[in-house]
């Protein structure tokens, strides 16, 4: 963990930023109004728990209103405090600009260690908690919205849902006042392995740039690629997974919260996957070698390596021992500011979080705007597509007839063309499409001027334009 003498983690933030707008030409003052955190509530309820009344700590933080609703996750975990959520809050606002999502900054947290509470339990803290919220409209369709972060999922997001509905019976837009929810409460496909899958298509974008893959020593494809992954939660857990499935990556380390395990030729990400459902940790798994300090295993070589956890998990302590020479940022925050420095002499490349881990925010926004919009994806098309395609190919087939059978379709071929996108292929192809044009983005100032050397940089200065420009457009 952080060391005394590095600052904060929303510190840490803020340095990140005034690095990057060193490199900008903001009008007086309008640095200051976009780093500051606007507001944050903190609440203390209570609840009645096993015959006491116990009482919880929650925030929630709004970085920045210039969009609304503002978006980002509510934590759960024993260490969420004010700084943690302002940094967090902050990252969302950035975020959110860098993909192209029309929304301002905002996180919460609650101090809950939730592995200690029965599921009733953690429904009834987390219905007072949303009440809490929602009747200061921290909580609200058009004016913040949140979603899963570490310690939560779809249930939670199911019963803010729920809990949103029954304060405003009238709301015909309720389902959109928080998103994340699972499928049969207004959820929408792909959204549980979204941060993930846009963690995979992050590497898939960067490895298509050699000119990129070179900056970080490294050559050819994903295909063969060590990785290490810190954090086997849903976040990790996704990316590893697509990546050893779909992309030829080796997954060589894991690290979890009671140890690693290693193995040069590759770990089976599923089985250990389920291995910690069952287990709660990697300990006893029988099939590869365990470390018992899992954090050494981060400064293993290999060619990726993936934080998927905490934050501030690089830094001071360890930077210099880091051997990955490509990093990105699926946890918020993984790499302090004093640590990126010591990284970026040493010429690792860093993939940012504001980008790395932005899918979740990305199809979080086609949740919102499929509950806005009260229809799934792909309802009035899909079909509509299939029998165009089919007149194509009776028309292809019959030219052929006409030709003594000149040629024919490869059933294959007929099967992928026929078939008209669902809602998940829908979302993953506005995934993909959000991360390619995102990158590019940052790509252009990385690789477009001398005074920025890395990804962070130029993610920022791309996201502070946008927030900049809008405030301009607010006449602020
Ligand atoms: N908690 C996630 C994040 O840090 C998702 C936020 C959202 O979907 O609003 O990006």
């Amino acid at each position: 963990m952080t060391t005394q003498q590095e600052p904060s983690f929303r510190e840490s933030v803020d340095l990140m930023f005034n690095r990057a707008v060193g490199l900008m030409d903001l009008p007086p003052g309008l640095e200051q109004k976009i780093r500051v955190c606007n507001a944050t509530y903190t609440v203390r309820f209570g609840v009645r728990l096993r015959g006491e009344i116990q009482t919880f700590t929650g925030y929630r933080s709004v970085h920045s209103e210039h969009m609304e609703p503002v978006k980002g996750g509510i934590r759960y975990a024993i260490g969420v405090n004010q700084d943690e959520v302002e940094a967090l809050a902050a990252l969302m606002t950035y975020k959110c600009a860098l993909v192209e999502t029309p929304f301002g900054g905002s996180k919460g947290g609650l101090c809950i260690d939730p592995r200690q509470y029965e599921e009733h339990e953690l429904e009834l803290i987390t219905r007072r908690f949303a009440y809490e919220l929602a009747k200061r409209d921290l909580i609200h369709p058009s004016q913040n919205v949140p979603a899963p972060d570490m310690g939560t999922g779809e249930r939670e997001m199911a019963w803010i849902a729920d809990q949103y509905a029954r304060m405003n019976t009238t709301d015909i837009n309720a389902r959109a006042c928080v998103t994340g929810k699972p499928p049969h409460a207004g959820g929408i496909a792909g959204r549980v392995e979204a941060t993930g899958r846009g963690v995979q298509y992050a590497l898939r974008e960067f490895f298509r740039h050699p000119e990129d893959v070179a900056k970080a020593g490294l050559s050819g494809k994903l295909d063969g690629k060590r990785v290490i992954v810190q954090g086997l939660g849903n976040v990790g857990f996704h990316a590893a997974k697509f990546l050893t499935s779909e992309d030829g990556a080796r997954v060589t380390g894991i690290i979890e919260r009671d140890g690693a395990l290693v193995d040069e030729a590759g770990l089976d990400v599923e089985a250990v996957h389920r291995w910690i459902a069952k287990h709660g940790g990697v300990t006893g798994y029988a099939d590869a070698a365990h470390v018992d300090d899992g954090a050494l295993v981060l400064e293993n070589e290999c060619d990726i390596l993936i934080p998927a956890a905490l934050e501030g998990v690089i830094n001071l302590t360890n930077a210099d021992r880091i051997k990955a020479p490509l990093i990105i940022e699926a946890a918020n925050g993984p790499v302090t500011a004093g640590a990126d420095d010591v990284l970026r002499d040493k010429g690792t490349v860093i993939i940012p979080d504001m980008y790395a881990n932005a899918g979740g925010v990305t199809v979080s926004y086609f949740e919102w705007v499929k509950n806005l919009s009260h229809i799934r994806f792909g309802r009035m098309q899909r079909r509509q597509e299939e029998s165009r395609h089919q007149l194509v190919v009776d028309e292809l087939e019959r030219l052929s007839d006409d030709m003594g059978k000149a040629w024919s379709l490869s059933p294959d071929f007929k099967n992928k063309y026929l078939r008209g996108a669902d809602e998940l292929e829908l979302v993953r192809s506005g995934l993909d499409d959000t991360m390619r044009i995102a990158y590019q983005a940052m790509r252009e100032v990385w690789h477009g001027r001398d005074d920025v050397t890395d990804l962070r940089m130029a993610a920022y200065i791309v996201a502070i334009d946008r927030v900049a420009a809008s405030y301009r457009a607010k006449g602020l």
